[in-house]
């Protein structure tokens, strides 16, 4: 009988499972996570599941039956140590080898530490799992004052988070904007009056360069600037990106380029291993370049490509990518890529100063990407426009009054 392992226990690693019961794969499948918690998705940990909004419960992909009733060998707490491609197998911590016809790897990414004197110190943390969520969760509900370092997706949603709960925070960030590497100033500028308007003490363009003890010397107590500045904090949240964990892959021998090389059909150098979510970096057929997206929205899709790949299929993933956040009043779903080639201009239709709109990435004339704020159920008409590489004239792609779906 055939077999199919994954690792990694993530949503892609979940969804990746479910997509070959679902495609009547009927050989071995195997899951080995390397965390205790059975699968999770993240949005709720750094959203509603931290405001306390959202049951915990709800944070979970399956119920805890679902794996044995689908005859998936879920084995948690069960990191994988290698992969031995010649061989097809893996080993796992306690040095079992267990063997493959196909292998998915799902191994997601590796929050970045601060690398400062004092980060170390008690009452700094990262938010990356359910555990450290449920911690934040319990530390934000003393109303500690909070310093947020990085000004990034969890950065700003944990500062929405700790205002919520009632904390002072106060929010650093590098650039000049948070944001704007990804978002470009026009866009980013609405998130840094988001914020300061709710309250957060937003810093930019500022450097940490110590966490600083308390009278203790074990705790935090204060975070120093390098321009000299020092702010009080009890808590520390650092927020400075992730890293895709690719050290399985690379030393394997399989092609790595800051993410693990697949093809459209998320077939690695390796045809016979595939890997999913944040650490694919896929092919995109209707962008004509390989991508890697870190993002909820990916780790849930591409693993129905990887199960129909592995049962035999032809289907090619070339969903755009797509991101949601959710914050204080504020709720948007983007969809699109910029990319390296960047982009001309923002289109806005609608109302920045209210913060409700639809905004399009423009390059050439063509619409690249949209975001939509506290306006909803227009991502299917923001796709289109993509996907029609056409360009679309300026004064009617700003009218609010000429339907999203009458611009083609
Ligand atoms: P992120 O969105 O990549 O943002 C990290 C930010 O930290 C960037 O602005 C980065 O600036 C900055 N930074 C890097 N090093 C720094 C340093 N030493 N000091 C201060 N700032 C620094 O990453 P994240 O917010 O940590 O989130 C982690 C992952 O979870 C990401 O993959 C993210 O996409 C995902 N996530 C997504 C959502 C969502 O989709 N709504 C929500 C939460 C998390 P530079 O650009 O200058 O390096």
């Amino acid at each position: 009988m055939s077999q199919v392992v994954v690792v990694g226990a993530g949503l892609a690693g979940a969804k990746t499972v479910e997509g070959l019961r679902e495609r009547g794969y009927d050989g071995r499948v195997v899951l080995l996570g390397a965390e205790t918690e059975r699968p999770y998705e993240r949005p709720p940990l750094s959203k509603g599941y931290l405001q306390g909004s959202d049951e915990r419960e709800g944070a979970f992909v399956h119920p805890p039956d679902w794996y044995a009733t689908h005859d998936v060998d879920l084995r948690l707490g069960t990191p994988v140590a290698s992969i031995d491609l010649g061989g097809r197998d893996v080993v796992d911590g306690s040095g079992t080898r267990t063997g493959w016809d196909h292998l998915v790897l799902a191994t997601g990414s590796e929050p970045r530490r601060l690398d400062v004197p004092g980060s170390g110190l008690e009452g700094v943390v990262h938010l990356r799992t359910l555990d450290d969520s449920d911690r934040l969760r319990a530390l934000l509900g003393a109303a500690p004052r909070v310093v947020v370092v990085g000004g990034g997706w969890i950065g700003l949603e944990v500062a929405a988070a700790a205002r919520a709960a009632g904390c002072a925070v106060s929010v650093l960030v590098r650039d000049p904007l948070p944001l704007a590497r990804v978002l470009g100033p026009e866009l980013a500028t609405m998130f840094a009056e988001l914020h300061r308007a709710n309250g957060v003490d937003l810093r930019t363009r500022t450097d940490v360069s110590e966490i600083v003890a308390d009278g203790a010397g074990t705790h935090v107590g204060a975070v120093a600037l390098a321009d000299g500045t020092v702010i009080d904090a009890d808590l520390v949240v650092v927020g400075i990106g992730a890293a895709p964990r690719v050290d399985l892959a690379r030393s394997a021998g399989l092609r790595v380029e800051s993410g693990v090389v697949v093809d459209a059909h998320l077939r690695a150098s390796d045809p016979h291993v595939l890997a999913v979510g944040d650490i694919a970096r896929a092919h995109h057929p209707f962008l004509g370049t390989h991508v890697r997206v870190e993002h909820w929205a990916n780790a849930l899709h591409q693993p129905s490509t990887a199960a129909a790949t592995i049962v035999g299929a032809d289907e090619p993933y070339d969903r755009l990518p797509y991101f949601f956040t959710d914050q204080f009043d504020l709720g948007m779903e983007y969809v699109g890529y910029v990319g390296a080639h960047g982009y001309d201009e923002v289109v806005v239709r609608g109302d920045l100063a209210n913060r409700e709109l639809v905004a399009f990435w423009r390059r050439a004339g063509r619409v690249v990407a949209g975001m939509n704020v506290n306006v909803w159920d227009v991502v299917d008409d923001v796709q289109a426009l993509i996907r029609s590489r056409a360009v679309i004239d300026r004064d009617r792609l700003s009218d609010p009054d000429v339907p999203l779906g009458d611009l083609l």
